[in-house]
């Protein structure tokens, strides 16, 4: 039995703003600016929630959680993670393994990569043996390197539930 069946991807980007909640991997870290976005703009959720929806063929975050739809403003990115989660499952999936990578050209995320792994696995329902968070910067190049938006891509194996 293939301990992965399906894999999908995910990627995002946000601005950055002053005076805004920084909340990265459903963690929130201590910073003078934030995420902008309809949502709690959590970038690296977003792209691990796109990874989930595409693993198990389920479309993307757009479609899943309209940033049209009111239900969404300020929602919690974990919730939404959750619901994709859930999703998969009733599609009849199971998370064998995430793998994200965060850039962000400061703060220091590494004092933060057990804490998002952690959360990350308890969204997915998962153990943390199961989840991987990196962080990099862009070497001060582009609109990461500048400190202008931060970037996630994510990359999600499913296994099918078997009866
Ligand atoms: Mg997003």
């Amino acid at each position: 039995m293939a301990e992965v069946d399906r894999v999908g991807l995910g990627y995002d980007l946000h601005r950055l703003a002053a005076g805004r909640r920084l909340v990265l991997a459903g963690v929130a870290i201590d910073w003078p600016e934030g995420l902008v976005g309809h949502s709690d703009a959590d970038v690296a959720l977003h792209a691990l929630i796109d990874a989930v929806l595409g693993a198990a063929g389920l479309g993307d975050i757009g479609e899943a959680f309209p940033d049209t739809d009111p239900t969404y403003k300020d929602a919690d990115s974990g919730e939404l993670t959750r619901q994709a989660a859930d999703m998969a499952a009733h599609a009849g999936w199971r998370v064998a393994n995430a793998d994200l990578t965060i850039r962000a050209e400061r703060p220091k995320l590494s004092p933060y990569k057990q804490a998002m792994r952690d959360r990350i696995a308890d969204l997915l329902g998962v153990e943390p043996e199961r989840v991987n968070v990196k962080a990099k910067t862009d070497e001060g190049t582009g609109p990461v390197g500048s400190g202008e938006a931060m970037a996630a891509m994510a990359i999600v194996g499913l296994a099918k539930l078997r009866p």
